[in-house]
């Protein structure tokens, strides 16, 4: 039996909310008279200006309540789970799964396999769809959501079964051509594995793929992630520069091919294929507005295109670098990948601020293992023990992505502050656009953020 009532964890001072008296402890029967099954129900039943919501207190009282808001108003109520469920966790024991290939002791919490379709929903998660039901496809539908990330990986239903090794893995396209039948916004990611769906494969995934146009907006192909931590997995070997040349050559095959008949560039391949490839990065339009950037795609043509709108916007300050000339030495660490990148976007910012000294630091992955290169895996202990005696000027610029969630710990649980003590720095985190990396980097404060220009 599926729980539908949900108790209150917290009321968001001076919300709606608060005003009606609700407290932590109560619990929500229902909402206009519907039961509420998860937050997917909750922000249905919510989005409206008349909502009645049945309440139960604490002594068993029950009050009924008449709510007059805006449209998509929020009651200011915080449940005891945000799904007002439970996580739904995987059925798949996938052949590239990189919680597999974490090592033992991390924080409990990073070893859930979720595939819950809500948290694609709410965070953008890709899922497989191998635990979502006709009921959840309904709900979908009924409250027409979107957009939904759906990992494929391939379209040969056989291969897909051996790939994520469940055998009910290659029954999910009739659920997709539902959702696309509805027009629910979706988007994909293939996890290419050498030798296992690449080449010919890959070729018959993007091709089966378009048959979902225009409601698959985007397909990303992104290479599988490999750490140190393998022993007793299904062997995958690591892309080389040759192969990384084929897969672009592919993608943009199939581009040009989809563009001219949808005017959509529709599957990308991530920034990582173009590094490893020695290519230079697609030109902006062709990331179709950058519909994956979470999952590294665009990431690093969108930085170069906003650091040099930034630069262009604050040229009358040129010249004067920060405090009025100073020299400003600082450092900046980062994964493999992107390092190279950055320096290049770092000798634009020189042009216009040449009093500014950034040593930038490519952080070897000695965490997970060196075939893992991006900053976002990056671990406390590494930045220690890689930038211990480094010259690191009068700040440590990291990567918002290096840490986790938003909190103030790395992977590894290491706190920015016992990194501050441990390398005796200032660390500033810097968000991810290029206007937040060209404020960090020359210290001057920007007029005005780019989301101000855009609203
Ligand atoms: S769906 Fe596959 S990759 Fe994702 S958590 Fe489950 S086993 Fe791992």
């Amino acid at each position: 039996m599926r729980n539908t009532e949900h108790k209150i964890k917290e009321i968001i001072p001076g919300s709606i909310a608060e005003e009606l008296e609700l407290e932590a402890g109560d619990t929500l029967v229902s909402v206009n008279g519907q039961e509420i099954e998860d937050v997917f129900d909750y922000h249905y039943y919510m989005n409206d200006e008349l909502v009645t919501v049945l309440v139960r207190k604490p002594d068993g009282e029950e009050w009924e309540l008449e709510i007059e808001k805006e449209y998509e108003e929020d009651l200011g109520i915080v449940f005891e789970s945000s799904l007002m469920d439970e996580y739904r966790s995987c059925r798949n024991k996938c052949i590239f799964c990189f919680i597999d290939q974490m090592p033992k002791g991390m924080r409990e919490t990073l070893y859930f396999k979720d595939d819950d379709s809500r948290l694609s929903f709410l965070q953008g998660n890709y899922v497989t769809l191998t635990n979502m039901s006709d009921h959840d496809i309904d709900r979908i539908i009924r409250y027409h959501l979107g957009p939904i990330n759906i990992s494929f990986h391939t379209m040969n239903p056989q291969l897909r079964c051996r790939m994520l090794n469940n055998r009910f893995a290659g029954d999910i396209f009739p659920k997709v051509e539902r959702l696309a039948a509805a027009g629910i916004e979706m988007n994909g990611q293939i996890v290419l594995c050498k030798g296992v769906n690449d080449g010919e494969e890959l070729e018959y995934s993007l091709e089966q793929l378009t048959q979902y146009l225009p409601a698959l907006r985007s397909v990303s192909v992104v290479p599988v992630g490999l750490t140190k931590f393998r022993e007793g997995l299904y062997p995958l070997e690591p892309f080389d520069q040759e192969d990384a040349k084929g897969v672009i050559d592919c993608i943009e095959r199939w581009q040009k091919k989809i563009y001219d008949r949808y005017r959509l560039h529709f599957v990308h391949a991530s920034d990582e294929w173009y590094l490893l490839a020695g290519r230079s990065l697609p030109e902006a339009e062709r990331y179709d507005g950058y519909l994956q950037l979470e999952n590294g795609v665009g990431m690093l043509r969108l930085l170069h295109e906003e650091t040099m709108e930034a630069l262009a916007e604050r040229a009358e300050d040129a010249g004067q670098g920060s405090d009025g000339g100073r020299v400003r030495e600082i450092s900046l660490a980062t994964g493999m990948l992107a390092a190279p990148y950055l320096r290049l976007l770092y000798e634009e910012i020189r042009k216009e601020y040449p009093q500014v000294r950034l040593h930038i630091y490519e952080i070897e992955n000695r965490f997970f293992g060196e075939r893992i290169t991006v900053s976002g895996l990056l671990t406390g202990q590494d930045l220690i023990a890689q930038l211990e005696g480094r010259a690191l000027g009068e700040e440590l610029l990291l990567p918002v992505n290096m840490l986790r969630s938003r909190e103030e710990v790395f992977l590894d649980d290491i706190t920015v502050k016992e990194l501050e003590s441990a390398l005796q720095i200032k660390v500033r985190i810097v968000e991810s656009s290029g206007y937040d990396f060209v404020e960090a980097v020359t210290g001057v404060p920007l007029p005005r953020k780019k989301e101000e220009f855009d609203e």
